[in-house]
């Protein structure tokens, strides 16, 4: 060995301190040495970020069942969801709230003093009878509440975190995972972290569009690694756009804002949803409210003709509005100077979610394939993973129980199978190949810009492969991505020093992006029909006959292969997809 690296051994190496993350190191370090590896500061994941709730038929407030929430994951899905996860997490989820309140987690209460529940998209009493109150939540700022509870028992149990630590490699061998390599940001040096067992718990990759709610640091970064390691990707044409962006920056309305009485409106000044979803209207799924959208602004309803609708909660007392929205309408007040109480809010659909990523079992297990192979010692959990509950659509507040739940199962799986995994040195070659790519980024002397190259991809990703998608759309996308992969190899950075250089934190982080870009618009072409978040204009029907299945696809050399797995019913047949 040359340089200074330095080598670190644990049990148990999580990838990311969002709330799969934590809640995986959780439970990892009852029985094993953790440590938790991030980008970012621990607690500043994308999980501080979610506003609206997390779901659980609790039935504080109306009567509610895990049965019910079991059904409407699986319709929200389009039926691509997988029941025996779905069935998994529903079942989970009221012990799951029940554990984060005893761990800390400060609730909104209702007058009685129980854990208050409002109304989200898709969650419905009596298999759609009509809206059910199913979200529990911190006011709009649920997620923050979550992860300093969680971060506060991670360092009751000693487990050791190594904040803006950005991880490079996950190293697998044979079928192996051996664990990973990461550049320390502040002093420029790669650390080795050895281990038996690794958690990718990293988060989505929102930013290969133009118009995200997502942090800057949702790059997918691990999703892209693994791809190149040779292992698939699954469900990757899915990804959710929001309905209510703010208009031209595309900061996040929780839904919990309709949950709460708001509804959409178009220049007409008409409630539109009622036509697209009669019974439960503006609290409808996320893909066929974002579709109801955009399908008015092309119908030259937007607001003044513009493309953007209105969000109106002018109807709704100031009171609840600063009790239970606070952070969405301090939002409007600085981004866009409007005061919700007073006026509506000009929204657009906004990149959102991963309904897609890193396949895995029930129990956080990593596939190989679609044979359900699996890779010895590598987890995932949390957005970056597919187990699949999500299918083709999410449905609000069920990420945050996703993240907690499966965070959970991936560690418990760890403490099963921990007897039969070994810590190994990772080999210098790996090191080394890795060191390279480091150096050779900063000594590139080539002319092209990063942001230039980024912000043309995000644009094309917008333009041709977003809420709806044409054969013709997806071909130009998919062209335009790998002249821009090209270009990307020829990027030279002003920045040549090692310590806290983000320039080539971007640079590593663009060919991550470039990769996923690449990965949604081949899967988005093969799947030749419309399902949930992927909508076809040349094939707008869904085909349940062609199309149960989900999509794996694989990366070898220059080419994408594509393997397909058939969905798991349980329960509920696919049936016709009314609101
Ligand atoms: C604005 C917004 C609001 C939302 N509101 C809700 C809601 O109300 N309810 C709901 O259910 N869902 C909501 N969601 C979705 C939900 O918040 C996320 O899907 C979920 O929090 C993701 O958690 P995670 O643990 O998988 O990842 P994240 O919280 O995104 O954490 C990822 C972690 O991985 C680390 N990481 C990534 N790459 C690397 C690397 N290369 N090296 C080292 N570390 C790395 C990051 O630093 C971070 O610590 C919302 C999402 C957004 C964007």
């Amino acid at each position: 060995m040359k340089k200074d690296f330095f080598r670190h051994s644990f049990d148990t190496v999580i990838i990311g301190s969002g709330l799969a993350g934590l809640r995986a190191a959780l439970e990892a370090s009852e029985f094993s040495k953790v440590a938790v590896l991030a980008k970012m500061y621990p607690t500043r994941c994308h999980s501080t970020a979610a506003q609206g709730g997390i779901a659980a038929a609790l039935g504080n407030e109306e009567p509610d069942s895990p049965e019910w929430h079991y059904y409407d994951t699986t319709k929200g899905s389009d039926f691509l969801g997988d029941q025996d996860a779905i069935e998994v997490m529903c079942e989970d989820a009221i012990r799951t709230v029940v554990e984060l309140e005893h761990m800390g987690v400060p609730f909104s209460r209702t007058q009685e003093g129980k854990i208050a529940q409002r109304r989200f998209g898709g969650h419905t009493m009596e298999f759609g009878r009509a809206p059910v109150r199913r979200a529990c939540y911190s006011a709009d700022r649920t997620g923050h509440a979550i992860v300093f509870a969680l971060y506060e028992q991670c360092q009751l149990r000693n487990v050791h975190f190594f904040p803006e630590f950005h991880v490079l490699d996950i190293v697998i061998e044979d079928g192996i995972c051996r664990g990973v390599i990461a550049l320390e940001i502040a002093t420029g040096r790669i650390h080795i972290f050895s281990s038996k067992a690794v958690v990718v718990a990293s988060g989505g990759y929102g930013r290969v569009f133009k118009t995200t709610s997502n942090a800057h640091a949702s790059t997918g970064d691990c999703l892209s690694i693994l791809l190149d390691r040779g292992l698939p990707l699954e469900d990757m044409e899915f990804f959710q756009f929001h309905p209510t962006g703010l208009y031209g920056l595309g900061i996040l309305i929780t839904e919990g804002a309709r949950g709460e009485g708001g509804i959409l409106i178009n220049n007409k000044g008409e409630r539109f949803m009622e036509r697209y979803a009669p019974t439960i209207k503006d609290l409808a799924p996320r893909d066929m409210v974002s579709r109801a959208i955009l399908s008015e602004v092309k119908a030259g309803r937007g607001i003044n003709g513009r493309d953007y609708v209105h969000l109106d909660l002018t109807h709704i007392p100031r009171k609840i509005i600063e009790e239970r929205l606070p952070e969405i309408s301090t939002f409007c007040k600085i981004y866009l100077g409007i005061d919700p109480s007073e006026k509506p809010i000009p929204v657009l659909p906004t990149a959102h979610y991963a309904m897609g990523g890193i396949p895995t079992d029930i129990d956080g297990r990593v596939l190989m394939d679609e044979t359900g192979r699996t890779v010895v010692g590598l987890y995932a959990a949390g957005e970056c993973a597919c187990v699949s509950v999500h299918g083709a659509n999410r449905l609000g507040c069920n990420s945050l129980l996703d993240t907690v739940v499966f965070g959970r199962r991936a560690g418990k799986a760890i403490k099963k199978d921990i007897k039969n995994l070994s810590l190994e040195d990772i080999k210098d070659e790996e090191i080394d190949r890795t060191d390279s790519i480091l150096e050779s980024l900063l000594n590139s002397k080539g002319s092209e810009k990063i942001g230039d190259i980024r912000e043309r991809m995000q644009e094309v990703m917008m333009d041709d492969c977003s809420v709806f998608r044409h054969e013709d759309t997806i071909r130009q996308a998919i062209d335009e991505l790998e002249k821009l992969s090209l270009r990307a190899e020829s990027i030279s950075l002003k920045d040549r020093t090692r310590r806290f250089n983000t320039e080539l934190l971007e640079a590593v982080e663009l060919r991550h992006l470039l990769n996923l870009a690449q990965a949604v618009a081949r899967s988005a072409l093969q799947r030749r029909e419309s399902r949930g978040a992927h909508y076809r204009e040349d094939y707008p029907k869904r085909d349940d006959q062609s199309w149960m299945k989900h999509t794996f696809v694989f990366k070898r050399e220059n080419d994408w292969k594509f393997t397909y797995k058939p969905v798991v019913i349980k329960r509920f047949q696919p049936e016709e997809r009314r609101y």
